[in-house]
């Protein structure tokens, strides 16, 4: 929705005819490369999207919040200085999140009005709750004067999500909508939370999104089990080879394979997943650094079959999308992207041919499956900031 409308909208609700309104801007991201790489202190390439939350915001003389979902058509009001745990409209805890954040830190925060619509398809993978996050954490302390630096920001976002909300989800996200920017991926290391810019600017590629539409039922017993798969990987390591080690990121494939015997299948398959994928990403960002889209999606396809076939977080779905994918004109490379069993893949395709690869894929998929996929297309865009 674009500025005007957004504002049109707020006065409808408010009814409010004065001007100093802030309105702001927070997008989804795609996760390029490094997947189930973060907990494991490994490293990651999310870009920002083209699809964002826009929320407008404007200070009142009490300490009375009356936040507007458009996408849920619902007022809630609340205190600023009386923050409760919403049962029933989850989406407004995460603003209290942030504004619970906020006074933590000793900011004194007056009421406001806000009033906010997203078009990043909520709950697949695209991380609309890093986008509300992120676009309330900004718009709040722009209004209230409260300086945070991109990162301090991205990181009260993340506390926002772990503490009020309850959902323990790493700093990946939270650094991308707030740091990304235009004609770049960013790679960050989970194990220090450095980041770096990696260019991705060729005018002859595009990434597309296909979602899959299917919910990542499966999602969170998988993932405890294999969280618990790397640490038995990680105890086994520290005692065979050095104490040191803390995570899989401190291991290579070398000594993974000198040991395969002594460990079981599946810790061996994970940790196969892990370390190749750390590697993957690495090898990505000169990939990019250097313009060659063709090692770029090699390593796209590597990942998929990793987290397919070792660490088995993918679905027929995931791995039909793929497989179409890899037989349409002008693409590079592709695979599931986020925690799997449902969700998106992220595909790299040439510019001439995307149209054709959207049409193509929607009908394939549509007939293998029975259902209707949604495909997006977008460069890497910018992160949070004042429209
Ligand atoms: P993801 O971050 O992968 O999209 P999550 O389950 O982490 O999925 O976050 C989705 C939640 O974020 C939604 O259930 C909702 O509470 C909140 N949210 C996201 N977008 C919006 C929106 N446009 N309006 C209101 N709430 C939203
Ligand atoms: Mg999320």
């Amino acid at each position: 929705m674009n500025k005007e409308l957004l504002l049109e909208n707020y006065q409808n609700t408010f009814k409010d005819t004065s001007l100093d309104k802030g309105v702001y801007a927070a997008p989804g991201r795609v996760n390029l490369i490094g997947e189930h790489t973060d907990y494991n202190d490994g490293f990651v390439m999310p870009m920002a999207i083209e699809k964002d939350i826009r929320m407008v915001i404007q200070l009142r003389n009490d300490k009375k919040v009356k936040a507007f979902s458009l996408d849920y058509d619902k007022v809630i009001e609340f205190k600023v200085d009386k923050l409760f745990y919403d049962k029933e409209n989850i989406w407004v805890n995460y603003i209290k999140g942030i504004i619970d954040e906020l006074q933590k830190l000793g900011n004194k925060l007056q009421g406001f009005n806000l009033l906010f619509t997203g078009n990043i398809p909520q709950g697949s993978g695209l991380s609309s709750s890093a986008a509300l996050e992120v676009v309330t954490a900004l718009a709040i302390s722009d209004l209230h004067n409260i300086n945070l630096e991109a990162v301090e920001l991205a990181l009260l976002a993340q506390r926002a999500e772990n503490n009020f909300v309850n959902v323990q989800c790493g700093i990946m996200d939270q650094y991308i909508s707030r740091l990304g920017q235009k004609d770049n991926a960013l790679l960050i290391d989970c194990r220090t939370n450095q980041y770096q810019l990696v260019p991705f600017a060729n005018e002859n590629y595009q990434i597309v999104i296909c979602n899959s539409k299917v919910e990542r039922g499966l999602v969170d017993s998988e993932y405890n089990k294999r969280r618990k798969e790397c640490n038995q990987a990680v105890e086994f390591f520290k005692q065979k080879i050095d104490e040191n080690i803390t995570a899989l990121r401190d291991l290579d494939l070398e000594s993974l394979e000198k040991y395969k015997a002594e460990l079981k299948k599946n810790v061996y398959k994970r940790a196969h997943h892990v370390i190749s994928e750390n590697q993957r990403v690495l090898d990505a960002k000169k990939a990019l650094e250097k313009n060659d889209m063709k090692e770029f999606g090699k390593l796209l396809y590597e990942s998929h079959q990793s987290l397919s076939a070792d660490y088995e977080v993918s679905s027929k779905e995931l791995d039909l999308l793929v497989e179409l994918a890899s037989r349409e004109k002008g693409v590079k490379g592709a695979r599931m992207t986020g925690a799997g069993f449902g969700g998106c893949t992220v595909n790299l395709v040439k510019k001439e041919f995307v149209n054709d690869f959207a049409e193509n894929i929607k009908k394939a998929y549509y007939q293998s499956s029975g259902i209707k996929a949604d495909i997006y297309i977008t460069d890497p865009a910018p992160g949070a900031r004042k429209l």
